[in-house]
């Protein structure tokens, strides 16, 4: 190895670089050299706390300067940094071209005592025998330091250390590149594996690793997984699915949290996605979590890809498997859009049956839904629907309105469509929804569907101005969407609902659709349907508004 080296080391500020064959890392190396004849006690305790790393020479010829290693210079190092302080302290032996014997015998024992000694060399200032090695030993100490990963007096690695190479293995798999090996002085191999896995030098995951600085969401844009990320989710899946079921079982699921610091998924988490028969989360219900999580709060998604081994497993970072969407005015405008996660807001008074319209979309009966704690509801599901052969996501927020004064937040507003739900059977309920709509929606770009609930009870006279049909026609909306959840819930209403999302300026034409299809269904439930029936669209609505769908989906290819 050529390794140039000046002759004369100034008394401050060297550069040296390791060339890039010894270690990948060039480091920048600042020198300071203290001698008690030029500097006094204090300038070299402000020096001991600034720096990374001590080099304590002595004189291999002389024992008095070995003496005052342990008798001065450890003690004093100690009494400025701390007893338990982990500044790396490297022991060098100068003068070595004068002896034809080695110190190492003594160091070693002194090395046993003193668990900051990182390393001792013995060298000549005069012949540069083990210069160069000494500093290549100093700033190792630096970058893979022993302290964090190894108790010397137990032989024993560290907690955290034990903790994250756990982590890394059960990512890794037990995979043959992390073979890992720490012994004193090694430890280059073990540093390389934690800093890609994200650890700093006190082996917590770094703030960068778990949150990548460049993810902006600018207002109006959404974020969502994209083929990466479900490809990564889908892998994890299938690796910790042991019994190859399709779903996760309680032991798998924890299982495949482990390498996170908490469980982040409780019993809500599983009301809100698609399970099996004994409440397993299944794949696409799994999916559709993270698909959520990404939606409502991306950094989590982020924080908790990065705990799963998304970046450790390329030289990728997280932002590699999310998309952010483009701004909903500019989907407006063009009426088309790229998204595939559409928001609707339930809303409607506490008893209107949202809880149960909202698990409908997971497919859960009435019965099944009453069994369901309320501390373990969601007020949030999602699964996934055709929206004209595409497979689209769509998310349920369910939004209590308590009082008939009460104001919606900005964020209870915005969303993709709006499902305002009443009680076919309580005359007081519409009221509610159609003063939200009034107050909210009826100048905004929403869509919004009125759903006529609980239709399985007489239905009565609303105590309102406009009876609900009246309303809705009144404001150029379809007709109230006849709704029970007494028999086996019906897709079709979801699908629906994705689709108005999908298509908002389709509105005037959705009217059209529903009027036509809707005309007896309203007259049997709602009684007032004299205007409707003059109406009279028929089949030449469809085609109209089949037409209208076409186009719209030929342009969405382009
Ligand atoms: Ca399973």
């Amino acid at each position: 190895m050529v390794w140039k080296f000046p002759i004369q080391v100034p008394l401050r500020a060297e550069e040296i670089t390791i060339p890039p064959d010894v270690t990948p890392e060039k480091v920048p190396t600042h020198i300071v050299d203290y001698s008690e004849r030029e500097q006094n006690v204090e300038q070299l305790r402000a020096e001991v706390n600034r720096s990374d790393v001590i080099c304590i020479v002595y004189s291999v010829e002389d024992e008095d300067t070995l003496d005052r290693v342990t008798g001065h210079w450890l003690p004093l190092i100690r009494s400025t940094l701390g007893q338990q302080h982990q500044t790396p302290v490297i022991l060098v032996g100068n003068k070595v071209d004068l002896v034809d014997y080695s110190t190492m015998e003594i160091v070693l024992q002194t090395m046993m005592e003193y668990p900051e000694i990182e390393t001792c060399v013995e060298c000549s200032a005069r012949t540069l025998k083990n210069i160069s090695e000494m500093f290549y030993y100093a700033q190792k100490a630096v970058l893979h330091p022993t302290a964090p990963l190894y108790i010397l007096e137990e032989r024993d690695l560290t907690e955290k250390c034990k903790k994250a190479l756990i982590r890394i293995f059960k990512l890794t798999s037990g995979a043959s590149s992390c073979r890992l090996f720490i012994q004193r002085g090694r430890h280059e191999t073990t540093w390389t594996v934690l800093r890609r896995f994200g650890y700093n030098d006190n082996l917590q995951l770094t703030k960068d690793y778990l949150f990548p600085p460049s993810l902006r969401v600018p207002p109006g844009c959404s974020t969502e997984l994209n083929h990466a990320g479900y490809s990564f989710l889908t892998n994890l899946f299938e690796k910790y699915d042991r019994d190859n079921d399709g779903n996760l079982s309680p032991q798998e699921l924890i299982d495949l949290f482990s390498t996170c610091p908490v469980m982040p998924w409780g019993p809500d988490v599983l009301n809100s996605v698609h399970t099996n028969e004994k409440g397993w989360i299944t794949l696409q219900g799994y999916l559709a979590q993270w698909t959520l999580w990404t939606l409502l709060d991306v950094q989590r998604t982020l924080e908790y890809f990065a705990y799963l081994g998304y970046s450790g497993t390329g030289d990728d970072n997280q932002l590699s498997a999310i998309t952010i969407t483009r701004e909903k005015r500019i989907d407006l405008q063009k009426k088309q859009t790229m998204r595939n996660v559409y928001q609707c807001h339930v809303i409607g008074p506490r008893d209107s049956g949202k809880t149960t319209f909202c698990q409908g979309l997971l497919g859960r009966s009435l019965e099944e839904v009453q069994e369901i704690p309320e501390e373990k509801l969601s007020r949030h599901t999602i699964s996934t629907l055709q929206v004209y052969g595409q497979e689209k996501y769509l998310v349920l927020h369910d939004i209590d309105v308590h009082n008939i004064t009460d104001a919606l937040m900005p964020n209870e507003v915005q969303c993709d469509v709006a499902c305002l739900v009443y009680d076919v059977s309580n005359p007081k309920a519409f009221e509610y929804v159609a003063r939200i709509y009034l107050k909210y929606f009826s100048e905004s770009s929403i869509p919004v569907l009125f759903v006529a609930n609980k239709s399985d009870m007489s239905p009565v006279r609303q105590d309102y101005i406009l009876q609900p049909t009246a309303f809705c026609h009144k404001h150029k909306l379809p007709p109230p969407h006849i709704f029970s959840s007494a028999s086996q819930p019906k897709k079709d209403i979801y699908t629906k609902l994705a689709t108005m999302a999908a298509y908002p300026r389709f509105q005037a034409a959705w009217m059209l659709f529903y009027r036509s299809r809707h005309l007896k269904q309203l007259g049997v439930v709602v009684g007032e349907h004299s205007t409707w029936l003059k109406v009279g669209l028929g089949v030449a609505a469809i085609a109209a508004f089949a037409l209208l769908l076409a186009r719209a989906l030929r342009s969405g290819e382009r």
